[in-house]
């Protein structure tokens, strides 16, 4: 059920504190955590505590979380003090989504190029 912690889920794990992270901001309904393979000097990912698959199963199901995910990031880039930064939200795998929970990266920290790969 949308919402519900799924055992076969990474991020649900270290929502739980099953699986650790470097936890850098937590919220009653988000945790924000260091990438494990960051691909800038600031690779923060932003993820509801509630499993929703990816961002647009969450901004059906529950609009008032992903807006809670969107500060989140915004709270995240000033506290890196980062004046440019990119949020992404990969939906679907062949848009590169390898976790099906929904998560924003935020990029910071140098240069980003556009378009994107
Ligand atoms: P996606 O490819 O789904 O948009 O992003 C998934 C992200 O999760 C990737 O950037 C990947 O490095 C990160 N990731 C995968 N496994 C772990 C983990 O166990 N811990 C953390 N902190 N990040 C992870």
């Amino acid at each position: 059920m949308a919402g519900e912690p799924q055992d076969d889920c990474l991020f649900c794990k270290i929502v739980a504190g099953q699986i650790p992270a470097t936890v850098v901001r937590e919220t009653e309904t988000t945790l924000a955590f260091r990438d494990i393979n960051p691909q800038a000097p600031t690779h923060v990912l932003v993820i509801p505590k509630a499993h929703h698959a990816d961002a647009a199963a969450l901004a059906a199901a529950d609009p008032g979380l992903a807006a809670d995910v969107l500060r989140e990031t915004r709270a995240v880039a000033e506290e890196e003090k980062l004046d440019s930064y990119r949020i992404v939200f990969n939906t679907g795998s062949g848009a590169g989504q390898t976790v099906f929970h929904t998560h924003a990266h935020v990029l910071g920290g140098r240069g980003l190029q556009w378009p994107p790969g």
